[in-house]
Order: C-alpha cells, then structure tokens, then sequence
C-alpha cells in the first residue's frame, strides 16, 4: 500500500478549516483522515450523525491535492447523489455524479471531466461502478496513478443481515481485486457483530484498520410512554408540547395507519406528509423533497422512509406504534439530530403492538429457530420500554457497551432520569391472570382472548362470561381492585417475559407456558412502571421537549438576535430555491444563529463563525452582512 507522507495532520485540519469552516474534528474523525490519507484501508462505524461523510471527503481533498487523482464514492442512494454533491459545490470542491437518472449527454460529460482529472469526488451506485464501461474508465485512471481512493458508504448494505441488503454491494470485490493498491474505506452506522463481519468478508477490508465509535447519541432524549387509548392524541400533544414547527419523522406501522396519522396531524394545523410504499413513485419522491427543503415539515412513514436521509435538523422521531427491534428502534431513532443539538425520540407502546408483532413473527414462513432470535428481540424492545431505570444504559448496553452502574446512572437525558417513575409490583396480579387462564383450559379446555381473561379477574358478568359458566370459576372476580389498564400492563408484560403465549392461529387466545409457572410460584417477580396507572396527559407535558437541553436548540438569542436569525432564515431559503438545493445545504440552523448571536460588521466578524467554509464567506458573506445591515 502506497503510503503519501506527504499529508501532515495540518494540512488535514487547515482542509477541515478551509473548506468545511469547522474548528475541531470530532471523535475518531481525525484519526480516520490521517491513515486513509495515508493510504490505509479503513472500516468505519460510527452512529448516524457522527460525522461519516468527512472521513472520506477530506483524505479525497488531500490527495488529490497530491497529485492522486480522483475518490470513487460508491453509494446506493441515487435519489440523494444530487443534494450530496451540490453541497460539496457549495463549500467549493469539485464533485459530480453518474446514477441512472441522467441522460446519455449528462454522463457523457461527467466522464469527460473524469478523465481531464477535473473531478475530486465522484459518486456512483453500486450497480454503474461495476459495469464493464465504468471499469474500463477507472482502468484508464488507473493506469495514470489518477485514482486516489474508494469510498464505499452504507457498507453494511453488503450484508443480509438488516433490511437494506443491495446483492450489487457483492459484486464490489472487484474494486479490490482490479486496483489493489487503491486504499479503500467503507463506513456505516450498522454494527452489529453478524453484519460487521460479513462486511470484512464480503468487502475483503480483513486486512483494514477499523475505527469503531461509540453508538451513543447523548444529543438525543428517549421517551417511551404507555399508549393511552388514543395514541394519536399523545402523538399530537407531543408535537404540539415541544416541537411544534420543527421537522420530525413519525414512524408508524402499516400504510393505512401513515395515511390516517398523516391526517389527523395535517388536520391539527401540523405541516404533515405521507410516505409509504405504496404511494406513487413521483408523490413519493415530492414529499421527501419537501421535507428536505421545506422548513419544519414532519414526514409521517414506514420504515420505507429513512435510510441515507441527512437532512441534520430533524427535531424529532417519534414511533406512534413499536418497532420491531432494538436494531430498527435504534437505526430510526438515530436520524434525529443529527447536527449535534438537542432532539427527541419518543415512542408509544400496548398490549395490542406487542400481540401484533408477536403474530407477525409466528406467521412469518421462516424456520423455527430464526423465529425464536427475532422473538428474543422482541423482548429485548419491549424490556428497554417497560424499564424503571435509564434508557440510555440500556441501549448502550444492548449494543456491548456497557457504562457505568446502571442504577447510578443519570444521564439527565431520557425520561427515566429526568423524573423517575415509580416502580409497581404486579407479580400478584400477574399471579392471577397467570391462573384465570390455567382455570378456564381446566374447566373447558379452551382459551381465550386477553379482554376476556381480565374479565374474569376483575369479576365483571359480561354475557361471554355469564355464557361460558366463568362466574363460577374459582379466580372470577379475584382481581377486582385492579384496573383494566394494570392489568394489560401486567399480561403485557408477561407476553413479552414468554410467560404467556399469543396463539395467533386461534384468535390471539392465551395459554401458559414452561415460564408459567416461576411466575406462578413467586419465584420470577413482575415490577412494571405505576405510571401505568395514571390517567392520561398531565404527567408527560413536563418534559415534551423544553427541559433544559431544549433551550439550547440551536443557541440561546435575545430578541434582537431572534430577529436577525429569523431574517436570515429568509435570506437562506431564497437561496436554497435558487440553486435548487436544501436549505441546510447552504448553512445550517446552527450557523445562522451564530451568525445572528454575533451580529457581525465585517467580513472578519464571519470568518471563524462554525459552518463557514472560505468558500461560503466568499459567496454569501457580503449578503449575509446586508441582511444583518437591515436589522
Ligand atoms: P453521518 O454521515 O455520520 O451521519 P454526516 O457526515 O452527515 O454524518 O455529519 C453530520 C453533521 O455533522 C453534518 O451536518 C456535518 O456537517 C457535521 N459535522 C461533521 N463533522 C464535523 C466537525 N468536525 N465539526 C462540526 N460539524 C461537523
Ligand atoms: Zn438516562
């Protein structure tokens, strides 16, 4: 591997200045540049937000700066190659793209400049760098010394594992194999252990030094509540509590429930939009371009909406129904906040999402054993959303880091911490459900459905108990001071402890299971948040999302500042429309409220403002001194 001793640690940072505008790398940042600089081969995970794109985008600029010629930035998401590369032209480096959206005269002319060495950073899909032409250009690059570096983004899209498998990642072995000495760096958010090492594998990077991140998120506040009877409305007084105008992300589980969430919030005066796949393509794409480029738009979607999305002021995510694992939750929760400053994710859970997903999992055609890891997943959500103690040592924990004691841990970011809830002992009521279900299989030999069962328990004669002969059983009634809400809580519970299965083949009816009985006996307690048990609203508005990291968002201005900052808010959409590109392409919130906060006179009153790249300064500077001139 050819090493360029060339590129000191200074030319590096004097590019991260130059060009980015940005003091300071962050993280592992610094030490990814220097060795892929240097030629290295890499393997990046880093958390969504990290700051993945510079890890290749400045070793690009400095190489090329040597001499080295052109990045190839390999890259699934076509629909997103336009805004990437326009904000590179924004900060002055030379990029382009080749994907299948372009015409024959369009590529033909990006290859030109390919060749003529005009380019610093091309991006291209999988599917266009291993065609036979494509290769043939980068052979002829090749054969100059013209090809500094492969970037292969998204790269856990070789594995199978995960849902965004693209079978043309495979085929990117020949990268490898055809320029060996061409260092090459693969970067993604997705790390767990199966995924990681089939793309050590599949990519051939056995051999590459990996930088591995922390996947914690500290920006992020985690807030998971009960769903009360209409999760909507708690969806609604979220947003409106603590997020109202700001861009969000709603997921939920099914179509129709995205279009009906969509209404409900468009009807409430939020700026809501559908996406799902069954929408028409064309409607589709408009509505991610809106929430790209329209400021405060909450796009309301299945998990079809997300990947490669770095629009990096999204305030919120918010999951009106549970997702399937610690994975996804963690993955589509992590597109919040991305540019560091406070954001939120919230989700509601019930009974009714934990028997949905637990019948999706019975249902599902797949073998027995792979049914029963996705079902231990399960647990592992529905555990993280019952827990008393914090969210955050949870999450960490699930992905091998864990911090600290648990029980001491304050992160002073996640509900827990920031108001811990009251723990509840329910293994009494769970002991008699536990055994309202063994009486009724006793009795009839029959099961039944949960509604029923916590009929029994709390002795209510409705005309299916009256019907069945149930007041006569033993436990009818033996619950009666339990509320019908404790009561899903507890069986909610024990469905996802596997003490209680679904039956989804017999009308979601319960039965027992081996891990009855530890439960029956006192050995396995049940403790469940008292929460539980408080009526809705009130108890949550505390904290929606104006606790003290919130004020912060995107910096504390005086009135006077708000002005200005809202006056260049103004100014940078004229902008972001004229050179059809997002708003946060040209700078972000948090450069125009410093910008605001300092009120600049001069062109030097700018320069060192994060965000403002010399290239920015000379393009925007003298009307972002107009605007401040005006206020
Ligand atoms: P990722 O791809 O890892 O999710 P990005 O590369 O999109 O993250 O970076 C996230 C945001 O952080 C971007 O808006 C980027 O401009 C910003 N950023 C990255 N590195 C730095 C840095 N060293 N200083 C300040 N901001 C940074
Ligand atoms: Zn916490």
């Amino acid at each position: 591997m050819g090493t360029s001793p060339g590129v000191s640690a200074n030319n590096l940072r004097g590019i991260l200045q130059e060009i980015f505008g940005y003091t300071q790398f962050r993280g592992a940042q610094q030490a990814i540049v220097e060795h892929v600089s240097g030629g290295g081969d890499a393997l990046v995970l880093m958390p969504t937000g990290g700051g993945k794109s510079l890890c290749y985008q400045i070793p690009a600029i400095a190489r090329q700066r040597q001499g080295y010629g052109v990045c190839i930035v390999v890259s699934p998401l076509i629909a997103l190659m336009h805004d990437q590369v326009g904000a590179l032209r924004e900060a002055g480096v030379s990029a382009a793209f080749l994907n299948s959206t372009q015409d024959y005269a369009e590529a033909y002319g990006v290859e030109q400049s390919l060749q003529t060495g005009a380019i610093t950073l091309l991006y291209a899909a999988p599917e266009r760098v291993t065609t036979p032409r494509f290769l043939g250009l980068l052979d002829a690059l090749h054969a100059r010394g013209k090809l500094s570096l492969f970037a292969i983004d998204e790269a856990h899209c070789v594995s199978q594992w995960g849902h965004d498998f693209r079978p043309e990642y495979r085929a990117l072995t020949v990268l490898h194999e055809r320029f060996s000495t061409v260092p090459r760096i693969a970067l993604t958010a997705t790390a767990d252990a199966l995924t990681r090492a089939d793309m050590l594998e599949r990519l051939q990077l056995q051999d590459a030094r990996a930088f591995v991140s922390s996947v914690d998120r500290p920006n992020i506040r985690y807030t998971i509540v009960e769903k009360k009877r209409d999760a909507t409305q708690q969806l609604l007084r979220f947003i409106q509590g603590g997020h109202a105008g700001d861009a969000g992300i709603v997921y939920c589980q099914s179509r129709k429930r995205v279009e009906d969430v969509a209404q409900l919030l468009a009807n409430a005066g939020v700026h809501a939009l559908p996406y799902h796949a069954g929408l028409d393509s064309r409607v589709r794409q408009e509505h991610q371009n809106r929430f790209l480029r329209e400021d405060g738009v909450v796009m309301v979607a299945t998990i079809a909406f997300g990947m490669g999305i770095d629009k990096p002021d999204v305030r919120f995510v918010a999951h009106i129904d549970m997702p399937k694992n610690i994975e996804s939750y963690y993955q589509e929760t992590g597109r919040a906040g991305r540019d560091g400053l406070h954001a939120h994710a919230w989700m509601a859970y019930g009974l009714q999402d934990v028997v949905n997903q637990r019948r999706m999992i019975d249902e599902s055609p797949a073998a027995e054993e792979f049914k029963q890891a996705l079902r231990g997943k399960l647990d592992a959500l529905l555990s993280l959303a019952e827990a008393t103690d914090c969210r955050r040592q949870r999450l960490l924990a699930y992905f091998d880091e864990e911090s600290g004691n648990r029980d001491k841990c304050n992160c002073k970011n996640c509900d827990n911490c920031l108001e811990p809830p009251a723990v509840w002992d329910g293994s009494d009521a769970a002991r008699k459900l536990l055994s309202t279900i063994y009486r009724i299989h006793q009795s009839s030999g029959m099961a039944f459905g949960a509604g029923h069962v916590m009929d029994i328990v709390r002795g209510k004669t409705t005309d299916k108990v009256t019907q069945h002969g149930h007041t006569t059983l033993s436990t009818f009634g033996i619950g009666a001071d339990f509320s019908e809400l404790q009561l899903r809580g507890v069986l909610r519970q024990l469905i996802g402890m596997g003490a209680v299965a679904v039956d989804a083949q017999a009308y979601n009816t319960l039965k027992l299971t081996p891990k009855s009985r530890p439960v029956l006996r006192g050995e396995v307690p049940v403790r469940l948040r008292a929460s539980v048990s408080t009526p809705s609203s009130s108890k949550n508005k505390k904290h929606n999302g104006v606790g003290p990291a919130a004020i912060k968002a995107p910096l504390a201005l005086d009135a006077a500042a708000l002005e200005r900052y809202a006056a260049l808010k103004v100014w940078r959409a004229s902008i972001a429309r004229e050179h059809n590109l997002p708003a946060y392409v040209i700078f972000h919130d948090a450069t125009l409220a410093a910008i605001a906060k300092r009120a600049p006179h001069s062109l030097d009153d700018l320069m060192d403002i994060s965000g403002i790249g010399s290239r920015k300064l000379e393009a925007y500077g003298q009307d972002v001194l107009r605007v401040m001139g005006k206020h």
